[in-house]
């Protein structure tokens, strides 16, 4: 077997095909790190020119009858953290395998906002087409097309559109909404499609969206779709066709039964009975509790009695009317769009309810009503935003007016935002979701000033030019724009939010974050310890994103995935692997001014000093307390040492 990829040159209307050995392209990230760093070498111009490819592609088990082997990695160079970024969207490759190539690379820029569509066929690719669509209608059709707007509305006029070609092709369209067009953190969204109803299956949404490759799609390459599909399949062994030998082959290589191997290690997202609820959202509440970052990473600060008395409140408001209706009285559950026991996708009165994005305009800005936090949340999926670094946006800008370094006319809120989480009252904070809404179309629509810089700049650059321009409130307060923002920076200009969690684990010195590339649980050790942590899950995430593995089964797949590539006759040391190619993206940032540098905000430093006192690791708090700034400073130069000498690196891939 050969990794197959197409390069697709938008400018040029052109495709190429090229093969790869598996040792030399084991997957899509490999592919993604080849391009970029050898072929059209990205790194040496800006990441709006057209070379900065989009690489979008499945693993090599896809078209297999493996749970949870679809997912499609996205490989591009970041507007937001300017070096080399890799987002992940589930099931997509389920229907994109059959357009007959593994994966596919957009590069060149079309004159006009182009949709394009490959077919495959038994023999592979066989089309590729590319179909213009004016500006003015795919801005009417953003603002309403078949009772839905945005990303979810051009998905569906391309269904009714080109249905001869989607009913044929089985293909799901990826696209872009209106936030990849006008903001840095546009997401590429596929929702998968009922051929029966003709229709978009509601709750199986996937959005490949951290780092914003919606955006590279859309402002570097002027493309608003890729529609693919086909009826090629990959050569692959009947091992791993045949679902009886494939038990066989997968229960020997556990060493215990292959479905109950599945149910056991996916039970945290299909039902945790122990919680009596399941998904990201149905567990993550009961578990972090007291734990949780509130009040935009505010808790942080708070006695542990206030965590707790806010939790309880989270329980009762936000999280128990959700297991009710999802666990006790509905029980709608969805898949990506593959086969899966695990049904991870909960659906809440018609809506996907995961942790993070309803943790983001939920609790993390004081709403703590599912129904006030579910519109915005729909508001910023239709709309194609990246939920979790939209989330930080909010979250920023609503404390920005609370402290007073904005008005609420600098961002365009009708009124103060209600942040005091000592006000414990549901009621109050959670009019906070009506701004949210406001803040989220203002963005979109770059409604002032402030909003546009922040679009257009992201957090890092917009919250150092707002320093300048509010310098008077700045020196009031003693208070800068980016100490109240969350951000591991890169580089000179770039940066990346964290996920919602209170731990270190985002905030390292890694090349890659705001991914699960990391050990983001709530812990905090010495950083020689901990760089060995984080050292190892990068890699095994690494490697389950380049396999096409969907995380949520990773806790059975990670054991034997050198075992599953046997199976294609490729027996290479896949840590080796992973290492070398980790040390690929290490290089290419380091090229492209995107080191890790040490960080420069408040917020962000507390994040990790104060885990040090809440999990009692005295010798650090007392460090901490004496001077924080030095203390810190060697707690994450000494990890970035050990980080560089676990990859076998110059410790000099991070900034002091
Ligand atoms: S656990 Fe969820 S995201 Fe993963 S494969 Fe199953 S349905 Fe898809």
């Amino acid at each position: 077997m050969r990794y197959r990829a197409l390069i697709i040159d938008v400018s040029a209307k052109s495709w190429e095909l090229r093969e790869y050995r598996l040792d030399e392209v084991l997957g899509p990230i490999d592919f993604g790190i080849k391009l970029h760093l050898e072929d059209v070498e990205s790194w040496k111009r800006s990441p709006y020119d057209p070379s900065n490819a989009l690489v979008l592609g499945a693993g090599v088990f896809a078209g297999s009858k493996l749970f949870g082997c679809h997912r499609v990695a996205v490989v591009f160079r970041s507007l937001e953290t300017m070096g080399l970024h890799v987002s992940t969207m589930g099931g997509v490759a389920y229907k994109f395998i059959g357009c007959g190539v593994h994966a596919i690379a957009i590069v060149g820029r079309a004159h006009k906002p182009t949709i394009v569509f490959i077919r495959g066929s038994e023999k592979g690719v066989e089309s590729v087409n590319f179909v213009n669509i004016e500006p003015h209608h795919l801005e009417s059709i953003y603002a309403g097309y078949g009772g839905r707007k945005g990303a979810y509305a051009l998905e569906k006029w391309l269904i009714d559109t080109f249905w001869d070609y989607i009913s044929e092709t089985h293909a799901r369209p990826i696209v872009v909404g209106p936030a990849a067009w006008r903001t840095i953190f546009g997401a590429l969204v596929s929702v998968d499609v009922d051929l029966t109803r003709r229709d978009l299956v509601e709750g199986s949404e996937e959005f490949a969206a951290r780092g914003g490759p919606g955006s590279v799609l859309a402002q570097v390459h002027n493309v608003a779709a890729i529609v693919a599909g086909g009826t090629w399949r990959p050569q692959l062994p009947t091992t791993l066709l045949n679902m009886s030998e494939l038990s066989k082959y997968v229960s020997d290589a556990l060493g215990k039964d292959y479905s109950s191997a599945v149910t056991e290690a996916t039970t945290k997202y299909r039902y945790d009975p122990h919680y009596g609820a399941g998904g990201t959202f149905g567990v993550n509440y009961p578990h972090y509790r007291e734990l949780l970052p509130l009040f935009n990473f505010n808790s942080i600060y708070l006695r542990k009695e206030i965590r707790k008395r806010i939790a309880d409140l989270i329980i009762e408001h936000y999280w128990k009317p959700f297991k009710e209706e999802v666990f006790e009285k509905s029980k709608v559950w969805r898949t990506c769009g593959e086969p899966c026991p695990a049904a991870c996708k909960k659906v809440w009165r018609g809506k996907k309810v995961d942790y993070e994005p309803f943790e983001g305009v939920g609790p993390l800005i004081g709403v703590m009503k599912l129904d006030k936090s579910v519109k915005v949340v729909d508001e910023i999926d239709q709309l194609g935003f990246d939920a979790i670094e939209i989330g930080h946006v909010i979250a920023w800008l609503l404390e920005s007016v609370y402290r007073g370094l904005l008005e609420p006319e600098d961002i365009g809120i009708s009124e103060r935002p209600i942040l005091d989480p000592l006000l414990l009252n549901v009621d109050l904070w959670s009019r906070n979701a009506e701004l949210a809404l406001e803040l989220v179309r203002g963005l979109v629509n770059k409604r002032t000033e402030v909003l546009k810089l922040v679009a257009e700049l992201g957090i890092r650059r917009a919250a150092k030019i707002l320093d300048d321009r509010y310098v008077a409130r700045v020196s009031a307060l003693g208070l800068r724009f980016e100490d109240l923002a969350i951000y591991l920076p890169f580089g000179s200009h770039g940066y990346m939010t964290p996920n919602f969690y209170w731990t270190p684990g985002f905030l390292v010195p890694i090349p890659i974050t705001g991914r699960y590339w990391t050990n983001y649980s709530t812990t905090f050790m010495e950083p020689e310890e901990y760089a060995k942590t984080v050292f190892v899950r990068a890699l095994k995430e690494y490697e389950l994103d380049n396999a096409g593995f969907c995380r949520f089964h990773r806790g059975w797949a990670e054991k034997i995935l050198a075992k599953l590539y046997e199976c294609l006759g490729v027996s290479i040391d896949i840590d080796e692997h992973a290492k070398e190619m980790y040390r690929k993206i290490v290089e290419y940032n380091v090229k492209a001014d995107a080191k890790p540098r040490f960080l420069e905000s408040e917020r962000a430093k507390d994040v990790i000093v104060t885990l040090a006192t809440e999990l009692g690791a005295s010798e650090w708090e007392s460090k901490f307390s004496k001077n924080r700034d030095d203390a810190l400073k060697e707690w994450w130069s000494r990890f970035a040492k050990a980080f560089a000498e676990l990859l076998g690196i110059d410790p000099s891939y991070a900034e002091l």
